[in-house]
């Protein structure tokens, strides 16, 4: 089974010569301690603790898994340890702020260095990938008690983080929660409901869980207008931080799922919970956006992770394994057959997994500078500098979480494919990975419910189209300079004007259809969000082969000319053979509302 290696060296081409990270740095406040020596070292030492001690924990978690018994939680074994060399290394507080024990480095070093540990042991990175988003609505919405009781043991890793959300009869739809909060003389409040499918909702590797949760006050408004929240401890906590009795939150099950099996999903009830208001009544769920969106950037890395680690494991099979004779004929004739990776069809699947990684990494890591510049105007109060970067990175949230699930999806699933009938089976790792990313596309918000947000919240309602304009501005700003090139950039970046131009005549065509007929918007989302998908990558793929070409051409490039020469030829793949998908999800996205909605509900059934 093949053993994850962190991608260093283009996780280095992408931060010091792609996206010019040292340059970022150093204009952000935050930013003066992120050296390239220091962003250097903190790659290095987050890639060993990935590839020595989280990668030879993911097999053996899967198979084992978590256990329940008389209430308490375990991890598989090895976790605990896990946990506290990650804990010890100082690794959760990376980018928090100083004033709670954090070393107040940008976000995006966080980003990088969960991008890594996803790839490692996504189940494992769930535990403390969970307590991100509490510590980051803990800064943003909590009282100073609640912050010095709270944020020193959680940005620490000390105590872990949860999300409770989701209940049995909603996980979309939150307006239909029904768990209560009721009000008690001494401020507090008593929780009582049952919240399912709680990620890392309970386990062995924390002192204690601190449950960020979504509940209803007595009398509240019906709908997602009545909803609050909540911090809810797993064990009270005094004023001056000192762990207490065990509250009323216990642990009703864990499920059994298809992956991530390593991960305790919970089924949490929640029986006289004692808990603290968190923000004003009724406004939970904006402040709950906060954890989501954190969220949301979390999960498009499992896009990333799982399509990287599919294509390690994928790679050395297709070079060691062999296979009839080449096409073109032999190309290893001491052998028995050529290896795998001489026919062309494998090479289409290593190089869509190859594109996807890449690619998606190197979206994240451009929507990795607005978030630290958000998170630094967040942190600052600098409303208005917030509310800027907040729908800059609104517009690429959907399109990373939704586009880079789906594509991460179908990387893990190639490879399996380039290991035919060995892949299916648990030996290679490579099944495990295939189940591992199914869920990134089913939590944090669908497919689906990601697309309305892209089209119907942010471009139709929320900006009529102008952030894609706006987005656009950006591409052609790159792609005309480069539009008369004679070489491979020049054809990217002429493509890329006219995909500009398409995507706003989608935007402004759907905008007209919708108007008349409201189910428009609803049957063009998934294919509009996959198509912003792809252009998207598109620019991201042109803008790295566009440095790969100038620094080949230079050689004053860190890496080798094979290197730069591979990544322009991914990005001539990447151009050839996936963005033409974008003219089936423009033609579908398209399609008339009736397409779709004209059958009558009853005449679905055939049988
Ligand atoms: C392993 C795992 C871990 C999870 N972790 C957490 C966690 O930590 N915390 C938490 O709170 N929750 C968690 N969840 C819950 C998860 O976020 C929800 O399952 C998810 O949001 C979908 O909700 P649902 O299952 O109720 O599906 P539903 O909301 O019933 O949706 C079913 C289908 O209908 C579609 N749909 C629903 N409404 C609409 C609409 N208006 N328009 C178009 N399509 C629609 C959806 O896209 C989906 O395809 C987890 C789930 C799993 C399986």
């Amino acid at each position: 089974m093949h053993q994850y290696k962190a991608p260093l060296r283009d996780m280095r081409f992408l931060i010091n010569e792609v996206l010019d990270y040292p340059a970022h740095y150093s204009s952000l406040p935050n930013g003066a301690d992120a050296t390239p020596e220091m962003v250097d070292a903190i790659l290095e030492g987050a890639a060993t603790l990935c590839e020595e001690v989280l990668a030879p924990l993911n097999a053996s978690g899967d198979k084992e898994g978590c256990h329940l018994n008389d209430g308490v939680v375990t991890t598989p074994k090895g976790f605990k340890e896990a946990y506290a060399q990650f804990v010890a290394g100082g690794w959760q507080g990376l980018s928090f702020p100083e004033e709670y024990g954090g070393q107040g480095l940008p976000m995006s070093l966080n980003l990088f260095k969960s991008e890594m540990m996803g790839a490692a042991n996504w189940a494992f990175t769930m535990y403390p990938g969970l307590s991100i988003g509490c510590i980051n609505t803990l800064l943003q919405y909590g009282t100073d008690s609640i912050k010095s009781r709270y944020l020193p043991r959680l940005v620490s890793g000390e105590w872990s983080g949860t999300m409770c959300l989701t209940e049995p009869q909603c996980g979309t739809d939150l307006g239909q929660i029904k768990t209560r909060a009721e009000p008690q003389p001494n401020g507090s409040y008593v929780l009582t409901g049952t919240k399912i499918f709680i990620s890392s909702g309970d386990h062995d590797l924390a002192e204690n869980i601190i449950h960020i949760v979504l509940a209803r006050l007595p009398g509240a408004p019906a709908g997602t207008r009545g909803i609050s929240l909540f911090v809810v401890p797993k064990f009270a906590v005094a004023a001056d931080g000192t762990v207490g009795a065990r509250n009323g939150v216990n642990t009703g099950s864990l499920e059994h799922k298809m992956g991530i099996s390593a991960n305790a999903t919970a089924v949490l009830n929640f029986e006289g919970a004692i808990g603290t208001l968190i923000g004003e009544p009724n406004k939970g769920l904006e402040a709950m956006f906060t954890f989501m969106n954190t969220a949301r950037i979390g999960t498009a890395i499992q896009g990333v992770a799982h399509a990287e680690l599919s294509f390690q494991g994928a790679l050395p099979y297709a070079q060691e394994r062999r296979s009839m004779r080449a096409l073109s004929g032999k190309k290893e004739p001491d052998q028995v057959a050529d290896a795998l990776i001489w026919h062309p069809d494998v090479r289409r699947m290593l190089l869509t997994q190859k594109a996807v990684a890449e690619g998606g990494r190197a979206m994240v890591y451009a929507a990795a500078q607005i978030a630290d510049k958000m998170f630094l105007a967040a942190q600052t109060g600098d409303q208005a500098a917030y509310a800027k970067f907040d729908n800059e990175l609104g517009f690429y949230t959907p399109i990373l979480k939704g586009f880079l699930t789906e594509m991460g999806l179908e990387a893990a699933n190639l490879g399996m494919q380039v290991f035919g009938g060995h892949g299916y089976i648990g030996e290679h790792g490579m099944e495990q990975i295939a189940r591992d990313a199914r869920i990134s596309t089913l939590y944090e918000g669908t497919t689906g419910i990601q697309a309305l947000d892209l089209l119907g919240r942010k471009v139709l309602l929320g900006s009529k189209g102008k952030c894609v304009r706006d987005f656009s501005g950006t591409v052609l700003r790159f792609a005309k300079p480069h539009a008369l090139n004679r070489g491979p950039i020049g054809g990217m970046a002429r493509t890329l004007v006219r995909r500009t131009a398409q995507w706003n005549l989608l935007t402004t065509l759907i905008m007209l259809r919708a108007s008349k007929d409201r189910e428009q918007v609803g049957s063009s989302s998934v294919d509009y969000l996959m198509y912003s998908g792809f252009v998207m990558m598109g620019y991201f793929w042109a803008l790295q082969a566009a440095k790969a070409t100038e620094l080949l051409a230079s050689g004053t490039g860190k890496e080798s000319a094979e290197f730069y020469t591979a990544k322009i030829q991914t990005a001539e793949f990447y151009f050839a053979r996936l963005l033409p998908r974008a003219d089936a999800h423009y033609s579908a996205a398209l399609a008339p509302a009736r397409s779709v909605m004209q059958m009558k509900a009853s005449s679905f059934l055939m049988a």
